[in-house]
């Protein structure tokens, strides 16, 4: 059962609550390793997420650890199974979210992030941060609660900005040290707590790349579940600087023409998309470099 669907059939549902009407239930699974980490989902012999349907289930002699109500897609429920670990019948794999990024529609990788983060929601929040109690899942929201410190844990989700750094036809892309393949992409970074996101984009360009930027432009955001940020992707306009380098981030930085680029991200990350969108943009300026 291949991982294929009409992405405005999906119906979010923010609420932990499962629906009374009884529906098909269709199903992501997902790996819990013995320190309840989350980040494997079950996939077939060739590598594809599994969107299994109850036959599926009875085929895999693993405990449910929990299970998780997602929403409904094409008309049938969908929820997220949550597995110990235990042996496989041949035909499946457990394999991280990243090895589908260019075998997934977008929303398809949405989902599955999706899938992903609420599982791991569930387990990072087993027990308060602030009094060590054990919490409690609400009945409505999709929260952990703490009765005693009355604090709600809700699945975290951190902010962070992607920019794409433009001079006229050129953009700027960094090999970056956490990269394991050489590969020039966009820049990056967590906001900070107390900052907006356009002086986080000002700031982590000046500290990755030493060059200051001018207008900003908005883009798009992605949830990007790795484990849960939030990306939010921008155009900036280069002002002043030669580039610098911050050798503890970057291996390598450089200015290249829009029609002359290395190894790049894939077109379903932001960064791509951000890269992607840029050199349409030229290509329509400059139609006489138009392969
Ligand atoms: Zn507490």
């Amino acid at each position: 059962m291949s991982f294929r669907f009409d992405p405005a059939s999906f119906e979010f549902h923010a609420s932990a609550v499962a629906p009374v009407v009884s529906r098909n239930r269709r199903f992501l699974m997902v790996a819990a390793s013995a320190t309840y980490r989350c980040d494997q989902l079950l996939c077939d012999r060739h590598g594809h997420v599994v969107l299994a349907n109850e036959s599926h289930l009875q085929n895999i002699d693993i405990t449910v650890a929990s299970e998780h109500y997602l929403g409904v897609l094409n008309g049938e429920d969908l929820w997220v199974m949550v597995y110990g670990i235990g042996p496989l019948p041949d035909e499946y794999q457990w394999l991280g979210l990243r090895s589908q990024l260019e075998i997934l529609s977008t929303n398809e990788f949405q989902l599955a992030g999706r899938a992903l983060q609420i599982a791991q929601w569930f387990y990072d929040h087993r027990y308060c941060g602030r009094c060590g109690q054990e919490t409690l899942q609400d009945h409505i929201d999709r929260a952990k609660v703490c009765s005693p410190c009355d604090l709600r844990f809700y699945p975290r989700i951190s902010p962070c900005m992607i920019v794409l750094v433009t001079r006229g036809e050129e953009v700027l892309l960094a090999h970056h040290q956490r990269s394991s393949r050489v590969m020039y992409s966009t820049l990056a970074g967590f906001v900070e707590a107390g900052e907006s996101v356009e002086e986080c984009v000002r700031r982590e360009v000046m500290e990755e790349v030493g060059v200051r930027v001018g207008k900003l432009d908005y883009f798009r955001s992605q949830p990007w579940p790795f484990p849960g940020q939030l990306m939010l992707g921008f155009f900036a306009e280069y002002e002043a600087g030669d580039i610098r380098i911050d050798p503890t981030e970057i291996v390598d930085a450089k200015w290249f023409r829009y029609d002359q680029l290395p190894q790049t991200p894939a077109p379903a990350s932001v960064a791509g998309q951000l890269l992607a969108h840029h050199i349409e943009r030229l290509r329509q300026i400059n139609p006489i470099h138009q392969e």
